[in-house]
C-alpha cells in the first residue's frame, strides 16, 4: 500500500483539541506506516467562525507534535488549493456536473413551504425529508426560473437502496436511503454543503483512506452516495472513538484542559501526548506502554484500533510526561523548565539552573511544577517554627553543622558541581563516625538547616545548588538556634 493518502481535515474554528490531534495522529501513523502521503485539508467553509489565526495555530501545534503533512496549505502539494474557501470552482463544476448527469436539480422551495412540509411530516409521525416537488421541473423551467432572477438551491437526488461500506474499525455498516432525504448540496448564499464538498474535495485529492472521528459515520452515506453520481472511487473508511471525560460526558473544558497549546503551556512534552493519545485505542498488543512516535508508526495497526469510547485518564498521561521528563538531559530540562522559574520570579544562572533542575528531575510531573520544587533552591529558610527546632536539636547536629561549614570555608567557588558536593557531604559524613556520630541522625537536621524543611532534593544537590554564601549563612542560623536550646554548640 505505498500510495496510501490520507487527509486531516480541521475546521480552523479553535486552536486544536486533544481529541482532532488524535485524528491527526492517527492519520499520521497510518500514512507513515504504509510509507503513504499525509493531507492537510483546511475545511474553512463557516466563513463567520473560521480565522487565519487558528489554522495557524493548528499547524503550530501540529509541528509541536512532530505531525506535519506533507501536502497542505503551508506547504502546497500537486491538488491544491488546500484551504476550501480556496476551491469554490471546483465545487462549482461537480454541481454541473450532478446537474446534467441527472444526479442533482434546482429546488425553488422557499424556507416556509419547507417548514411548513416538515411541520406536517413531523405531526403524521413521519421523518421529515424533502417530498421532491422541484424534482418535477424540467432543466428548462429551472433554467428559466433562475434566469428570471428567483433564487435557487440545488439538492442531490439520493438514490433508492441500501448504502454499506465496511468501516476498518466498526466493520460493516449499512444505511437506508429512506431515511436520508435529498439534501442541498449548493445554497442559496453561494455556500456548498459539507457532504459534498468534502467528497469532491477527497476525490479531487486521490485520498484512499479517511480516518475520522466517529461522529462522521452517519455522513459517510451521503459522501458515498456523491461518489457513485460523480462516477469516482469512494475512498476507505475508518471512524475512531471520540474521547470522554471520566463522567462519560464528551472531553469539554468541564473536565479542564482541552487542546493541545493548554497541555503544551502547562509544561507536557510532546512525546508524551502523542504516547497518550495514541494508547487511547490502540495498544502494541502486549503491555508495553511507552512508545515513541518512530515505534508507534512502525507497530501501527488499524485493525488494533479498539472501537469503544476512549475515556480521557489525565493520572496516565502525567504517568508518561514524568517518564520522558527523566529521560532528559540536565541542560535540556534546565532549557525547559527557565520560563516556568521566569514566570514564578525565580532566577539562577544557568550553572546554578542545571544543578536544580537534576535535583528536582525525579519528582516532575510537567514542566509547569518546576517553581514549587525549585523554591527550595530559592527561599530564606524559616526556622522559627517548634518543629523545626526540634529536628535540629539532634545529638551531633552541631558537629555536623560545624563540619559543613569549615569544608565550605576552605573551598572559594560559590557553586559547587555535583562530584564535588557529594565529597564535601562525605567529608562532613567521615568527620561524624570519627566522633561517633551516625551518619543518618545527621541528615535530616542538616536538611533542616539548609532548607527549613524535612523534605525535597538529596542533600548534595542542596549543598552544589544553594550556593556557598547562603549555606554558610544558614549553617551558622542553625548553629545559633542550636546554641540557644542548650549551649551545646
Ligand atoms: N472538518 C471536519 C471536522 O473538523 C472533518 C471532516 C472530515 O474529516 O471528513 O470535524
Amino acid at each position: 500500500m505505498t500510495d496510501v493518502r490520507v487527509r486531516f481535515a480541521p475546521s480552523p474554528t479553535g486552536t486544536l483539541h486533544i481529541g482532532s490531534a488524535r485524528t491527526a495522529l492517527y492519520n499520521h501513523l497510518f500514512a507513515r506506516h504504509h510509507g503513504g502521503t499525509l493531507v492537510l485539508r483546511v475545511e474553512d467553509t463557516d466563513l463567520k467562525r473560521s480565522r487565519r489565526e487558528y489554522e495557524l495555530s493548528i499547524v503550530r501545534d501540529l509541528h509541536w507534535l512532530g505531525l506535519q503533512a506533507d501536502e497542505g496549505p503551508d506547504v502546497g502539494g500537486p491538488y491544491g488549493p488546500y484551504r476550501q474557501s480556496e476551491r469554490a470552482p471546483l465545487y462549482q463544476a461537480g454541481v454541473e456536473k450532478l446537474l446534467e448527469s441527472g444526479h442533482a436539480y434546482h429546488c425553488f422551495c422557499t424556507q416556509e413551504r419547507l417548514d411548513g412540509l416538515k411541520a406536517q411530516q413531523l405531526a403524521a409521525g413521519l421523518m421529515p425529508t424533502y417530498d421532491r416537488l422541484c424534482r418535477e421541473l424540467t432543466a428548462e423551467a429551472a433554467k428559466e426560473r433562475i434566469a428570471s432572477g428567483e433564487e435557487a438551491t440545488v439538492r442531490f437526488f439520493v438514490p433508492q437502496g441500501d448504502v454499506t461500506f465496511d468501516d476498518l474499525i466498526h466493520g460493516p455498516i449499512t444505511f437506508s436511503s429512506d431515511v436520508i432525504g435529498d439534501f442541498i448540496i449548493h445554497r442559496t448564499d453561494g455556500g456548498f454543503a459539507y457532504n459534498y464538498a468534502v467528497v469532491i474535495d477527497d476525490a479531487g485529492m486521490h485520498v484512499t483512506h479517511v480516518v475520522r472521528g466517529e461522529d462522521h459515520i452517519s455522513n459517510t452515506a451521503r459522501q458515498l452516495m456523491l461518489y457513485e453520481a460523480l462516477g469516482e472511487e469512494a475512498p476507505h473508511y475508518a471512524h475512531h472513538s471520540l474521547i470522554h471525560g471520566a463522567d462519560g460526558g464528551k472531553l469539554s473544558k468541564r473536565h479542564g484542559a482541552t487542546s493541545i497549546g493548554e497541555f503544551r503551556d502547562m509544561g507536557y512534552l510532546p512525546s508524551a501526548v502523542v504516547n497518550y493519545l495514541a494508547l487511547l485505542s490502540w495498544s502494541p498488543g502486549d503491555d508495553r506502554e511507552k512508545l515513541t512516535l518512530e515505534e508507534l508508526v512502525s507497530e501501527f495497526d488499524m485493525a488494533r484500533v479498539s472501537k469503544s469510547a476512549a475515556i480521557f485518564d489525565l493520572d496516565k498521561l502525567n504517568w508518561l510526561n514524568g517518564l520522558y521528563i527523566r529521560e532528559l538531559a540536565a541542560e535540556e530540562l534546565s532549557e525547559y523548565i527557565r520560563p516556568y522559574l521566569h514566570e514564578a520570579g525565580l532566577e539562577f544562572d544557568e550553572g546554578q539552573r542545571e544543578i536544580v533542575s537534576a535535583a528536582i528531575q525525579p519528582k516532575l510531573v510537567t514542566f509547569g511544577d518546576a517553581p514549587i520544587h525549585a523554591q527550595v533552591f530559592a527561599d530564606e529558610p524559616i526556622l522559627t517554627a517548634s518543629s523545626h527546632l526540634e529536628a535540629l536539636d539532634e545529638p551531633g547536629a552541631d558537629i555536623a553543622f560545624a563540619l559543613l561549614a569549615e569544608a565550605l570555608e576552605a573551598r572559594d567557588s560559590e557553586y559547587f558541581a555535583l562530584e564535588q558536593a557529594r565529597m564535601i557531604l562525605a567529608q562532613v559524613g567521615d568527620g561524624c563516625r570519627e566522633r561517633g556520630i551516625k551518619g543518618k541522625a545527621i541528615f535530616k537536621p542538616l536538611r533542616v538547616a539548609l532548607t527549613g524543611c524535612d523534605h525535597g532534593p538529596e542533600l548534595f544537590y542542596l549543598i552544589a545548588g544553594l550556593g556557598r554564601s547562603r549555606l554558610l549563612a544558614r549553617l551558622h542560623t542553625a548553629l545559633g538556634y542550636l546554641a540557644q536550646l542548650g549551649g551545646r554548640s
